[in-house]
């Protein structure tokens, strides 16, 4: 299909409910066009059950939501401001970070009301866009969006959501033991928790992982866990040569987009979705690998180079981390700093970075861990 053809086209179709796919909806919407999402499961966010997670606002001086508002998507979501945290690192290491601006804004997923995915699909439906549930889509034959979600793992997160009577409180912790090359959170915000490892290697090895960052937070903090359940999931963060086969555009983590140093995926899946949108909408799907070229390659290039380093700093590296972290800086405007785009950063990842694949696992039929459960299903059906 050429470019004018597209422009002529009052139906556009997506597949996948996700927020790339319901921020693209919107942009269509907004263009004075027709939406249609396609979701396989029977609701929005099914990949999460009202777990934490964190829209991230460092990569940015302008705060995210104000961002958001650009992209006509309005916070009617339940979120909490976070500008403070408490790292744990090896042995006894242990830092409290501050921002004077949020670092992020702790949100919930999931299907329910007050989640993110909930207050997508509603601004979806109100604005005239038709979402059909229990629909896969396989094919787009007319051309349209692909937000999927994730196609392979690079990064699992397993763990625990619960109820607890905890005071509200933001905890990382970063030791070898308890998530290698990667981090676990424990996330407490008015009576309801959650509790992760995310992992970025030995996935298999996940339950072991868990147990101990429950005993660790335990220990640390006084975790109580009233009604816990387990979650997980997978994410990819391969920057693709192209988001764009055809008629055809790919946004969110379908594009592989997503911070790969900490697996921050939200705000970038907004980002790319809306854009993607607009660029179908006027007719001019170009626009969009210029768009994602401009704004998120840059940050990806150097994120996957802070990956890189960071893979390589196990336990020591944390420790000496952590105590050199300036006593008084902002941790907002620090981060900002280590994620903006640099060239010797985006020398790194042609040279070195960009080489890491995704971690060669087996895939057992009779493993019930995250990474062979989300393998499975993301495998092409015959
Ligand atoms: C446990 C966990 C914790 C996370 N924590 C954070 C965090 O704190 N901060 C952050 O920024 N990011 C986090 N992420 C990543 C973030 O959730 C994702 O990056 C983000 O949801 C990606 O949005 P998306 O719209 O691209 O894909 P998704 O949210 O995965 O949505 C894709 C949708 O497409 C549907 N679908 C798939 N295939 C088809 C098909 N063929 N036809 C129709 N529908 C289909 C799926 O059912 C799904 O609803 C986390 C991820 C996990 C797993």
């Amino acid at each position: 299909m050429t470019d004018q053809k597209m422009s002529a086209t009052s139906t556009i179709e997506i597949s996948g409910a996700g927020p790339a796919g319901l921020a693209a909806a919107l942009a269509i919407s907004a263009a004075g066009q027709h939406a249609v999402v396609y979701e396989r499961s029977a609701d929005v966010g099914h990949r999460f059950h009202g777990d934490f997670q964190g829209l991230e606002n460092w990569t940015t001086r302008e705060d995210v939501l104000a961002e958001l508002a650009t992209l006509g998507v309005k916070p009617n979501f339940q979120y909490t401001p976070v500008r403070e945290f408490v790292c744990f690192g090896p042995g006894d290491t242990q830092r409290r970070f501050h921002a004077s601006q949020p670092l992020f804004y702790l949100l919930r997923r999931g299907p329910n009301a007050g989640t993110l995915d909930h207050a997508l699909k509603q601004q979806a439906l109100a604005a005239g866009v038709e979402i059909r549930f229990n629909t896969r889509a396989s094919r787009l034959p007319d051309g349209g969006i692909v937000t999927e979600g994730p196609h392979r793992a690079d990064i699992i997160a397993v763990g625990y959501l619960f109820d607890t009577d905890m005071a509200d409180g933001i905890y990382a912790a970063v030791a070898d033991e308890l998530a290698p090359s990667g981090y676990a959170y424990l996330l407490v915000d008015q009576g309801r928790g959650t509790l992760a490892t995310c992992l970025f290697t030995d996935f298999h090895n996940e339950r072991e992982y868990l147990d101990r960052c429950v005993a660790f937070f335990d220990k640390k903090v006084g975790l109580r866990m009233n009604n816990p359940r387990r979650f997980g999931g997978s994410g990819n963060f391969s920057l693709p040569r192209r988001a764009r086969k055809n008629n055809i555009l790919y946004a969110g983590e379908a594009a592989g987009f997503q911070d790969p140093l900490f697996g921050f995926g939200i705000r970038w899946a907004l980002l790319s979705g809306a854009a993607s949108g607009r660029a179908l909408a006027s007719g001019n799907p170009a626009q969009y690998e210029k768009f994602w070229k401009r704004r998120l390659r840059a940050y990806q290039q150097t994120a996957t180079t802070n990956r890189w380093f960071y893979d390589r700093l196990g336990n020591r590296g944390y420790q000496l981390t952590l105590k050199r972290f300036p006593e008084h800086a902002d941790t907002r405007a620090w981060v900002r700093h280590a994620y903006a785009p640099r060239l010797w950063k985006r020398i790194w990842y042609h040279l070195v970075a960009s080489r890491r694949s995704a971690p060669l696992l087996n895939i057992n039929t009779d493993c019930d861990c995250t990474w062979c459960r989300c393998a499975r299903r993301s495998a092409p059906s015959s």
